[in-house]
């Protein structure tokens, strides 16, 4: 176990000594620099019902480092997670996020927006309220915002989790399980969070179509996820026999890049103001229609 410290003072933890390289530590720098820089930014992706309404945009973090190019998120955010940076990083998505969803609401479209938070939020004393009060700053409804966590939440303090969970949902704040499916024991978890959505984990849904394995998943998720009282959202899904399967078994969104990958925010502007009211058709059904 090592305690360091960076050129800004942040406290670097690791367990593991390997993983305290001089790349990790260089890039956790960097990200600190980044985010006060403001060269993080946010991409949004829809998260669409099968009628065509489109029920949130999900905020992913995107960072252009000025030397490595394009860090993928899973990445930085593991070095964000074991070293202290976290809760500074979900801050800035915070911020940003409500940011983008006031201007979104000035200009009339009402969608919620998602942000994934990492179990070390939960953790963190006084998060739900920390929550609420930025919603107010924003003058953002609870209903703008959602929040995604995984069932890794439960690892360290489920107490704890629990009542910066319950401080949330007391604050209007709905939740996201994110990546179902890919923890363990899952069951327990979810009668034990009280979230209102659950997102089949990509894993699950990519091979649908071809695997009748996967299908059977996916087909008890959404069962027992329905008998919950709890909406599901398959993530992940990239083409048309995909999005058929999941109708058909009962799914109530989905989220890929059959809809739309995640884009910077003017891009996801014009995609909002285009789809309108009618909402996102499949360029299948349009071609149908044309015909
Ligand atoms: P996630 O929350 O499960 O997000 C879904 C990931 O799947 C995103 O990857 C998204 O770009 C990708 N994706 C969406 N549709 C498709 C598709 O049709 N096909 C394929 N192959 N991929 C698709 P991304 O943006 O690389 O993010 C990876 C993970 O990093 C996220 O997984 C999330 O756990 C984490 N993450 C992203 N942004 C944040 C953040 O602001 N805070 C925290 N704590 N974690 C974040
Ligand atoms: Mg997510
Ligand atoms: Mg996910
Ligand atoms: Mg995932």
């Amino acid at each position: 176990y090592q305690a360091k410290r960076d050129r800004t003072g942040v406290e670097v933890y690791e367990s593991k000594r390997d993983s305290n390289t001089p790349d990790r530590l260089g890039l956790l720098g960097d990200l600190r620099r980044a985010l006060d820089a403001g060269e993080v930014e946010l991409h949004y992706q829809p998260k669409v019902r099968f009628d065509g309404k489109v029920a949130g945009l999900e905020a992913l973090v995107r960072w252009v480092h000025p030397e490595r190019g394009r860090v993928p998120p899973d990445e930085f955010i593991a070095i964000a997670e074991t070293s202290g940076l976290m809760p500074h990083l979900t801050e800035y998505v915070l911020e940003t996020a409500l940011a983008q969803v006031a201007r979104w609401r000035a200009q009339g479209l009402k969608v919620p927006v998602a942000v994934n938070v990492s179990p070390r939020d939960v953790h963190t004393p006084g998060f739900a309220g920390a929550v609420a009060a930025r919603l107010a700053r924003h003058g953002v409804p609870a209903s703008g915002l959602q929040l995604e966590i995984t069932e890794h939440v439960l690892l360290e303090d489920p107490q704890r989790a629990a009542d910066t969970m319950a401080g949330l949902t007391g604050h209007g704040v709905k939740m996201s399980l994110d990546d179902f499916g890919t923890g363990y024991s899952s069951l327990v978890h979810l009668r034990r969070l009280p979230v209102s959505e659950l997102k089949i984990d990509r894993s699950f849904v990519a091979r649908l179509a071809v695997d009748a394995q996967d299908a059977e998943i996916v087909r008890c998720t959404v069962d027992l996820a329905h008998s919950l009282g709890l909406l599901v959202v398959a993530e992940g899904v990239e083409d048309d026999e995909t999005w058929e399967r999941l109708r058909d078994l009962g799914c109530d969104a989905v989220q890929g890049w059959l809809v739309a990958a995640a884009m910077p925010p003017q891009e996801a502007t014009a995609w909002l103001l285009a789809r309108g009211e009618r909402g996102w058709r499949r360029p299948a059904d349009i071609t149908a229609e044309l015909a």
